[in-house]
C-alpha cells in the first residue's frame, strides 16, 4: 500500500476554478491525477463531475481537447471504487463500455484509463479493427476487465462472437457521436447499445462536438433526463494560437514549407493537407530534403502509424504530416507550430487542426498557406471565426 497522502498533492484554492480536491474522489485517484500534473478542473469536468458522480447522465457538446475523457473516466472510476463487486466478474463482461469512432481516439482513451488507474486495481482493454484481433481476445480471456475502450465494428465482432457481453455494462460512454454518424456507424451503435442493460439501470454519457437533430434524437434515445453540458468550441486553442495566413503560389509551396521547417524555431509541427496522396508526396519531398519527417493517413498501416505517433510524443520524430481524420483528437503537448499546406474544406478542420498546438497553457503559431488552389476556403473559415483574416506575403522565402 503507498504511504501517499492527499496532503502530498497541494493545489491552492482559485476563485473561479474547482480543484479535483474539491469533489471527494477516490484517493489513488486523487494519486493518479497529482502523477498526470492536472491542477484544476477544465470546465467540462467542473460541469460534468457534479452530475457524473452523482448518477445521472450527462450530454456533453465539446471537442476533443477540453478534457471530456478525464471528465467521465473520473465519474466511473469513482462508482467503481464506491461500489465494489462482491463477486469475481465472469471474462469479457465490462463494468463499463466506451464507444469511440477511431482506433486513433479509443487507444488514445485507453493510455487515459491506463494513466487514471495506476493505483487502483481496475483492468482496462482496447478492441479495435486494424489490429490483431487475436492478441485483444488473449488479453481478454486473461483476467476480468473492468474498462472496454471499442470502435464500433470491432466490438460487433466480439459480440458476434460470444468473445463479450455487454450485460453487465453499468456505464455507457458514446464519444465523438457526430463522428459515428458521419462515418455510417449508428446502425452497428444502435446494436451495441441495445445489449447493454436498460438505459434506466445504466449510466449514460454522450459527447458529440456537435448537435444537429440527428446528433439530439440519438442522445436523446439513449440518455434519461441528462444534463446537457455545452462547451464553447476549442475558443481556448483560438485564444492561445497565433494564425497567419501566407499567400502562396501552388508552386512555391513545397520550397516555402522546407524553408519553414529548416528554421530553428519550428521545434514540433504538424502540416495538414487535404489527401493522403498529398500527404505521401509531402513527406517524399522533405524526406528527400533530408527532413526527418512521416505520414499519419488512413492507409499507413495501423502499426506503422503508432510507431510513428509514439516516435512524435516522445520527441525523436520533428515532423508529421497528417490528414484531418489522422490528426484529429491526436493530443501531443509542445506542438509548436501547425502548417496548413492546404486550406480545409470544412471550417470546423480548422479549428481542429490550430486546436493542436498552443495547448496546456502554452501558445503556439499556425501557418495556412493560401494559394490560387485553396483561397476559396478562407471566406468559411473567416466566417467560423467571426473575424477576418490578414493574408500576408510569406515571412520566409520560397
Ligand atoms: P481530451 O479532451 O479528453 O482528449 O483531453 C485533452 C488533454 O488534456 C489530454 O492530453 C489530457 O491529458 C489533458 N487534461 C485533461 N484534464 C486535464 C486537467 N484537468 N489539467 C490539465 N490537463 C488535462
Amino acid at each position: 500500500m503507498s504511504d501517499w497522502k492527499l496532503e502530498d498533492f497541494a493545489v491552492p484554492e482559485v476563485a473561479d476554478k474547482d480543484r479535483f480536491h474539491d469533489f471527494a474522489l477516490p484517493l489513488p485517484l486523487m494519486h493518479a491525477i497529482a502523477d498526470l500534473g492536472y491542477e484544476y478542473c477544465t470546465p467540462i469536468q467542473s460541469k460534468t463531475l457534479p452530475f457524473a458522480l452523482s448518477d445521472y447522465d450527462v450530454t456533453g457538446q465539446a471537442q476533443t481537447g477540453t478534457g471530456k475523457t478525464a471528465a467521465f473516466l473520473i465519474g466511473v472510476l469513482t462508482r467503481f471504487w464506491e461500489h465494489p463487486l462482491k463477486e469475481v466478474p465472469p471474462l469479457g463482461c465490462p463494468r463499463a463500455l466506451i464507444l469511440a469512432p477511431t482506433r486513433e481516439l479509443a487507444l488514445q482513451i485507453e493510455g487515459d484509463a491506463k494513466g487514471l488507474t495506476k493505483y487502483m486495481d481496475e483492468r482496462t482493454v482496447c478492441v479495435v479493427g486494424g489490429m490483431d484481433f487475436q492478441k485483444q481476445l488473449d488479453k481478454l480471456d486473461k483476467k476480468p476487465v473492468d474498462l472496454l475502450v471499442a470502435t464500433p465494428g470491432r466490438l460487433i465482432d466480439f459480440l458476434d462472437r460470444n468473445k463479450i457481453s455487454l450485460k453487465h455494462v453499468e456505464v455507457l460512454v458514446i464519444d465523438e457521436a457526430d463522428r459515428m454518424l458521419d462515418m455510417g456507424f449508428i446502425p452497428d451503435v444502435r446494436r451495441i447499445v441495445f445489449q447493454t442493460p436498460h438505459k434506466r439501470t445504466r449510466q449514460t454519457f454522450f459527447f458529440s462536438a456537435t448537435f444537429n437533430d440527428d446528433v439530439m434524437r440519438l442522445a436523446e434515445s439513449w440518455t434519461i433526463d441528462a444534463e446537457h453540458i455545452v462547451i464553447e468550441p476549442e475558443s481556448v486553442a483560438t485564444d492561445t494560437v497565433d494564425q497567419k495566413f501566407w499567400m502562396i503560389g501552388r508552386d512555391e509551396k513545397d520550397s516555402s514549407l522546407l524553408n519553414l521547417l529548416r528554421n530553428t524555431d519550428t521545434e514540433r509541427a504538424i502540416i495538414f493537407a487535404n489527401r493522403r496522396d498529398q500527404t505521401h508526396r509531402v513527406v517524399k519531398y522533405l524526406q528527400n530534403n533530408s527532413i526527418d519527417c512521416e505520414a499519419l493517413a488512413g492507409d499507413v498501416p495501423q502499426r506503422k502509424r503508432l510507431s510513428t505517433l509514439n516516435r512524435f510524443k516522445e520527441g525523436s520524430l520533428k515532423f508529421l504530416v497528417a490528414t484531418d481524420v489522422a490528426g484529429r483528437g491526436i493530443h501531443v503537448d509542445g506542438v509548436t507550430h501547425v502548417i496548413n499546406y492546404e486550406l480545409p474544406e470544412d471550417p470546423e478542420d480548422y479549428v481542429h487542426r490550430i486546436g493542436r498546438t498552443g495547448r496546456a497553457g502554452s501558445t503556439g503559431t499556425s501557418i495556412s498557406f493560401v494559394s490560387e488552389d485553396d483561397a476559396f476556403n478562407l471566406p468559411p473559415i473567416e466566417q467560423y471565426l467571426g473575424m477576418k483574416v490578414d493574408c500576408t506575403i510569406p515571412e520566409l522565402p520560397a
